[in-house]
């Protein structure tokens, strides 16, 4: 379905960007990793996925949270693939503090990575999506785009912008082949919730499995993670003819966390 296309997933080198990658691959689209850590691992993964199609898989490992790297990156796109046809805005980091004692570096940090990463790369790739009249561009948001819990105020704030980035340029382009959507995921056990699983058990003095429990308890009436692979599938339904006319969706993968 996506061959000869080309997708850019930001932070594909772990957890949820990996997951969508090998989705996207599997459909044969060719695909750009970035992020940092380990490369050749998960660009075996990718290319085993998209194995019957002869995909392509480039990696450029630019700092989401510099513009001039992400310039680089999109070159690069330009250079190697002839563009990007399929964004995947993914990219993003967590820190927990009360607003009072949030340092203001990670402020900047999760600002620059889970938001403003997001309207370079998208600046930079709509011009070449408007000329071919086709592409897709999804953001990942979070159950926190569209509620709050404490302790994440930069997260929640950076998230709630990314949906609203996601409306505006769905708008900007809604009469055209460019549609623009966020998905919105509750828990996905990645390394980024391994990390606020081990701090909660640390915290309360509990083992990682009774933290892991008390989790998705709180929050995801459905007591199960939400997997990279079932968000990478939305990721293909949204490339697909099907959704051509879904256009500034935040559309919530979440156990039920925000029906509460
Ligand atoms: P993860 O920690 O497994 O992966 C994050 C990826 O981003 C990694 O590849 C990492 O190298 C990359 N990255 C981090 N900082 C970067 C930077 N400055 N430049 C380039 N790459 C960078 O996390 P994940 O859970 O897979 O999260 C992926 C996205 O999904 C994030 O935007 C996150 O906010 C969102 N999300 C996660 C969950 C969850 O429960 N895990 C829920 C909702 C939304």
């Amino acid at each position: 379905m996506l061959k000869g296309k080309t997708a850019l997933v930001t932070g594909s080198t772990s957890g949820i960007g990996l997951g969508i990658a090998e989705k996207l691959a599997a459909q044969g689209a060719n695909v750009i990793l970035n992020g940092f850590g380990e490369v050749d691992a998960p660009k075996a993964v990718v290319e085993a996925a998209g194995k019957a199609f002869g995909t392509k898989v480039g990696y450029h490992g630019a700092d989401m949270s510099k513009p001039a790297e992400i310039e680089a990156l999109m070159a690069y796109a330009q250079a190697e693939f002839g563009g990007v046809d399929i964004l995947v805005n993914n990219a993003g980091i967590q820190h927990v503090a009360q607003i009072e004692d949030f340092p203001v570096e990670k402020w900047d940090a999760i600002i620059a990575i889970n938001l403003s990463s997001a309207f370079h790369t998208t600046r930079l790739a709509v011009p070449g999506m408007r000329a071919k009249n086709w592409g897709r561009i999804i953001n990942l948001a979070s159950a926190h785009g569209l509620v709050a819990s404490a302790g994440k105020s930069a997260y929640v704030a950076a998230k709630h912008g990314l949906v609203g980035l996601t409306k505006s340029v769905a708008l900007e382009t809604a009469t055209t082949g460019v549609t623009v959507n966020a998905i919105c995921p509750g828990w996905v056990l990645t390394p980024l919730v391994q990390k606020q699983i081990d701090a909660k058990a640390e915290r309360e003095g509990v083992s990682p499995e009774a933290a892991q429990r008390d989790l998705l308890g709180e929050k995801q009436p459905s007591l199960q993670f939400v997997t990279p692979a079932q968000l990478g599938d939305l990721a293909v339904f949204l490339c697909s003819p099907g959704a051509d006319n879904v256009r500034g969706a935040a559309w919530n993968v979440d156990g039920g966390w925000v029906a509460q």
